[in-house]
């Protein structure tokens, strides 16, 4: 038995190659055994078929599949009718969440946050799904204080969350920190830290910005020093990538949920440097 639960996201592939790729990587990773993959879900709904396709697809193959399912944009009989497909597909997890909607795009419809989702998902189906949600060690870009912030993610677990994955982050402080307060405020639900590695700084640069995560100093100027050299950006992001799963999982870290960007190499490499997986049995 692998003491460590991994956990790994993808997007829902928008083309049948893409979708053929997702499924070569989807095999390569099962070497890792994950307890389950999840499917991301695009707000208002835009991904729904998709997300179910490729849900559907990786339980068919003997996987946990844990879709992911924002609320805002999206009204209760939408929402109804998904928990209703996900129940008789056999979904035992969703990961419930707010979503944002694209500026100028639709309108906030019938729920504001992701606790009124909890709630709502709880009202219809009771204890039948495992409920995730998300946690911002570094708080969510639109909160009006950490405090705040910290009070948002409490609601959520009031409401019936099971256990929380993160956002991405590079400063393990932040994560540790955001730890102690959620526990300080009687939160006992395992909050999973997310785990982003890095294969081209440029990206993580721009993502990073939009979601609110750090990327600090020391990283930003050695990723910058190395220019256009992707084997040194390569080999800079496994080794503090590793590093950083490692000090989580020393401090107590409960798993790791991997986004893995629909690709298989990366994430391979850290487990692989971490001796989890197969290779450690
Ligand atoms: P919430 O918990 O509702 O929080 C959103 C903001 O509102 C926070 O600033 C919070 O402090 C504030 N807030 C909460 N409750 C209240 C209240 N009662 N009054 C005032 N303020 C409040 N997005 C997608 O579109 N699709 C995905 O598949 C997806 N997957 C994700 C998976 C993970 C693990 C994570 C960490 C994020 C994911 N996201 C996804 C991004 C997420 O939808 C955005 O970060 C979104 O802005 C917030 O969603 P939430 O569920 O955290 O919202």
């Amino acid at each position: 038995m692998q003491a460590t639960e991994l956990s790994i996201e993808f997007f829902p592939p928008q083309t049948p190659e893409g979708a053929d790729k997702l499924r070569a990587v989807r095999e390569r990773l099962a070497v890792l055994q994950p307890a389950f993959f999840s499917v991301t879900y695009g707000a208002g709904g835009s991904t729904r078929e998709r997300t179910f396709a490729t849900v559907q697809e990786i339980a068919a193959a003997g996987h946990e599949a844990a879709p992911h399912l924002s609320c805002i944009g999206s009204s209760r009989e939408q929402l109804r009718a998904i928990l209703k497909e996900y129940e008789e597909a056999g979904i035992r997890r969703i990961v419930a969440l707010r979503g944002d909607l694209p500026s100028g795009v639709g309108t906030a419809g019938e729920f504001r946050y992701a606790n009124e989702l909890v709630e709502f998902i709880r009202a219809e189906t009771g204890r039948r799904f495992i409920l995730e949600v998300a946690a911002y060690p570094e708080w969510h870009p639109q909160a009006k204080s950490p405090r705040d912030d910290l009070i948002a993610f409490q609601r959520k677990v009031a409401a019936g969350a099971d256990s929380a994955i993160t956002q991405y982050f590079y400063n393990l402080d932040a994560y540790l920190h955001f730890v102690d307060e959620a526990r300080a405020l009687g939160v006992d639900i395992p909050i999973v830290p997310g785990i982003m590695p890095i294969s081209s700084f440029s990206k993580l640069a721009r993502f990073s910005d939009a979601c609110g995560a750090e990327i600090p100093r020391w990283m930003r100027r050695k990723f910058e020093s190395f220019g256009d050299d992707s084997a040194s950006i390569r080999e800079f992001g496994l080794d503090v990538v590793t590093d950083l799963c490692q000090r989580l999982l020393d401090a107590g870290a409960p798993g790791l949920h991997f986004y893995c960007m629909n690709q298989a190499e990366l994430t391979l490499a850290v487990c692989e440097r971490l001796g989890l997986g197969p290779q450690a049995e």
